[in-house]
């Protein structure tokens, strides 16, 4: 079995409650077991500012699934929530991403991992350092290590 580190995110509808459904959804993918749940966070929307605010969360899972199959199974997801792609970095109803999957990396657009800018975001770093405080971030060094740049991201836990 690996383990993945999955990113949640929504700010269309009712994202808590999309959030918790999605971590059932999860819960229940063939060849996949989740560990890990963090808390929701309430999080500011970056890059495209004149949108509601996020929810987002952390999941890890123990999983059977390659990496690509473990990706389109969030893909799959994402439209059963009814997500449509418009502006990059717009509103979503459901954002899954694969943050990282083992110490694994692949650099190819239709999968990057680890997740390019997990890093730099505090609405990643801060539920996945909740679940995994000891992290090492392939390539980068300990989770901790990353949290002070963005402390002045606006991340509230509900
Ligand atoms: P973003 O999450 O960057 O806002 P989208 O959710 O619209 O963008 O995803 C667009 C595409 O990004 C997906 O179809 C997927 O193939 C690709 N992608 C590349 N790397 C990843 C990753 N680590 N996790 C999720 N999607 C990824
Ligand atoms: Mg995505």
């Amino acid at each position: 079995m690996s383990r993945a580190y999955i990113a949640l995110g929504a700010n269309l509808g009712d994202p808590a409650c999309t959030l918790r459904a999605a971590f059932g959804v999860l819960a229940n993918l063939p060849d996949v077991r989740l560990r890990r749940c963090s808390s929701l966070y309430r999080t500011a929307p970056v890059g495209y500012a004149r949108q509601p605010d996020f929810i987002n969360a952390a999941a890890l899972v123990e999983t059977a699934l390659e990496p690509l199959p473990l990706l389109a199974e969030l893909l799959a997801i994402e439209d059963r929530f009814g997500r449509q792609r418009s502006e990059k970095n717009g509103p979503r109803s459901l954002d899954l991403d694969l943050l990282l999957y083992d110490d694994r990396r692949f650099n190819q657009p239709q999968l990057t991992v680890p997740h390019p800018r997990l890093h730099l975001r505090a609405f990643v770093l801060q539920p996945l350092a909740e679940i995994a405080p000891d992290l090492t971030l392939p390539g980068r060094g300990p989770i901790a290590a990353w949290l002070p740049a963005v402390a002045t991201q606006s991340v509230t836990r509900l």
